[in-house]
């Protein structure tokens, strides 16, 4: 049995306490969310906090609304809240998409987005997610609020933008007209984290042209989206050869090592079919939004 180095242990009562905890305990404090990827590097003892403040009775981070043309989307909300969202699936498909594919239901009713996106895996399937949408991430601090776009926010494998004595607050989303996005991946076994997935989002101007593109890949070592290849697509009809050649751009961006999920030449080939998927279902989500 692996148990973790001693540590202490708060609950924070709303938002502006968490910050405080933080503010008092220092460097050796650490938020816990649902605790799916923090409790088990404790246990390796690849995490070490010497506090733990549990934010998991902040109500007010538990949210999914409409505010304009943005959905908001609180960072202790629960991967089942997401995948249960008829705005979400109506609005973003790929985060629905994302989630059927997350662990298991038992990882899912507790696990958040805010902790997917602070834990930073580069295997996690909502970092790519965001990545595609351009999310902007609202982080909440000792000096006030402010909002980093999600190509700032991941700073690398494990890193980024919130700073120890921050927290990630919510994530906004903005909804644009005549667009689709779509998520795939390839695992072992279901509920196993991925040996490739592909994430893309594409909007459509008024003559079903090209307006907007974004695609991304999870686990072969890609730093946010693909520009090269989402400048294939853009001003172009959605087209079978458009997809091809963008996935080959892709493909070929992307770092893959092997390891126990498999060779380099395997994750290759998985990183160039996955975006011509979600690159042809996006552009059909796209379309049939658009005739709506
Ligand atoms: C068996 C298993 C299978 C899994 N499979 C997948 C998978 O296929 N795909 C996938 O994407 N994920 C997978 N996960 C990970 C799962 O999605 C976790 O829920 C997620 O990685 C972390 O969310 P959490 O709420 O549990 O975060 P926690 O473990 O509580 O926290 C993770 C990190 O984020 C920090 N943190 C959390 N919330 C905040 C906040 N609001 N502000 C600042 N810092 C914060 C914590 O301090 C910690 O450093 C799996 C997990 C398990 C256990």
């Amino acid at each position: 049995m692996q148990i973790p180095a001693p540590f202490d242990y708060e609950r924070a009562s709303d938002v502006a306490n968490a910050l405080a905890l933080l503010e008092r305990h220092g460097p050796e404090s650490r938020i816990i969310a649902g605790g799916h990827s923090l409790l088990p590097m404790m246990k390796l003892r690849l995490a070490r906090p010497e506090w733990l403040i549990d934010i998991n009775d902040l109500a007010e981070l538990e949210f999914i609304r409409r505010e304009g043309d943005q959905l908001v989307v609180g960072a202790l909300t629960r991967h089942t809240a997401l995948l249960e969202s008829a705005d979400v699936a109506e609005l973003f498909p790929i985060i629905r998409d994302a989630e059927q594919v997350i662990a298991d239901p038992v990882v899912r009713n507790r696990g958040t987005i805010g902790g997917s996106l602070c834990q930073a895996d580069p295997a996690e399937d909502l970092s790519t997610v965001c990545d595609v949408l351009r999310a902007h991430a609202v982080i909440r601090g000792p000096d006030g609020e402010r909002i980093v776009a999600m190509s700032d926010f991941h700073r690398g494998p494990y890193e980024t933008a919130v700073a120890q004595n921050e927290l990630l607050y919510e994530i906004r989303f903005t909804v644009r007209p005549r667009s689709g996005s779509a998520y795939e991946k390839v695992e072992r076994r279901v509920g196993d984290w991925a040996v490739v997935a592909a994430g893309a989002a594409v909007g459509l101007s008024a003559d079903g042209t090209v307006e907007e593109a974004a695609i991304g890949l999870t686990a072969v070592a890609l730093d946010g989206t693909v520009p090269e290849a989402e400048a294939v697509l853009r001003g172009q009809q959605p087209h079978e050869d458009l997809f091809v050649e963008a996935a080959r751009i892709a493909a070929a961006a992307c770092n893959p090592v092997a390891d126990q999920r498999g060779p380099v030449d395997y994750k290759r080939h998985l990183a160039d079919e996955l975006t011509r998927r979600v690159l042809r279902r996006a552009c059909a989500r796209a379309t049939a939004a658009q005739e709506g």
